[in-house]
């Protein structure tokens, strides 16, 4: 298969893949990896195109990477979930864990095509059960995060889903309330890392995986 071919046949394969969840086909990377670079960095190489830097926001100094226009676009969209779905294929995964508020976007549809639950880890206030509470600092700012306290079963694997990692105070804080209630973080996944502020040290030894790096 070469790489002209190769758009066609992962659109094909996808639409295998959606509609028929118990007989999922498997990538195998033999020759197919070599066809799998070209498509994967024309995806990601669109998806970083509409990434809006939005300077200032919220902040003085913080240069906000406004994801909506992705969002807005349903190829883009689903080509981003795509990514998370790609990662996950493999695992043994019982819980998505998405951390207010864009990683619900990401998460949920994620969640929602392996057929898997969803739990939200939301900012302080806003979850009516029983909780448990973390503290962490953002790139701006200070706040608290919160995960309902019978949010997971003991040793369930749980993928942690955000839309960026920046400082990595959030998904440390986010990493800390799933083992607090009892989960096992397989690894954590983020559309966008801002790699210069070395978030991913935060998260440590817990595996950190990234698609749009800046
Ligand atoms: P941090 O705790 O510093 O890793 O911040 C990550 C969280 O804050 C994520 O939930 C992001 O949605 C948000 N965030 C932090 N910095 C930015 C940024 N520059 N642009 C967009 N979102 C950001």
């Amino acid at each position: 298969m070469n790489s002209t071919s190769y758009p066609g046949a992962w659109q094909s394969f996808l639409a295998v893949w959606r509609e028929d969840p118990c007989n999922r086909p498997e990538l195998t990377f033999s020759s197919r990896s070599v066809a799998f670079a070209p498509m994967a960095s024309a995806v990601l190489h669109k998806l970083r195109a509409s990434v809006r830097d939005v300077p200032d926001f919220p902040k003085k100094g913080i240069v906000f990477k406004d994801i909506t226009p992705l969002l807005s676009d349903p190829t883009l969209f689903r080509d981003s979930i795509d990514l998370f779905l790609e990662r996950c294929r493999g695992k043994e995964i019982d819980k998505i864990v998405g951390i207010d508020a864009r990683g619900f976007l990401f998460g949920s549809a994620v969640a929602y095509e392996l057929g898997v639950g969803f739990v939200p880890i939301r900012k302080r206030g806003k979850l009516p059960y029983k909780t448990e509470t973390a503290k962490y600092s953002l790139e701006y700012g200070q706040a608290e995060m919160e995960m309902h306290i019978d949010a997971l079963i003991a040793d369930e694997r749980v993928i942690l889903v955000d839309d960026l990692l920046a400082t990595g105070g959030t998904s440390a804080a986010a990493a800390a309330l799933i083992h607090k209630v009892g989960g096992r973080l397989l690894e954590a996944q983020f559309l966008i890392e801002l790699e210069f502020l070395n978030g991913r040290r935060q998260l440590d030894p817990t595996p950190v995986i990234s698609f749009l790096k800046y």
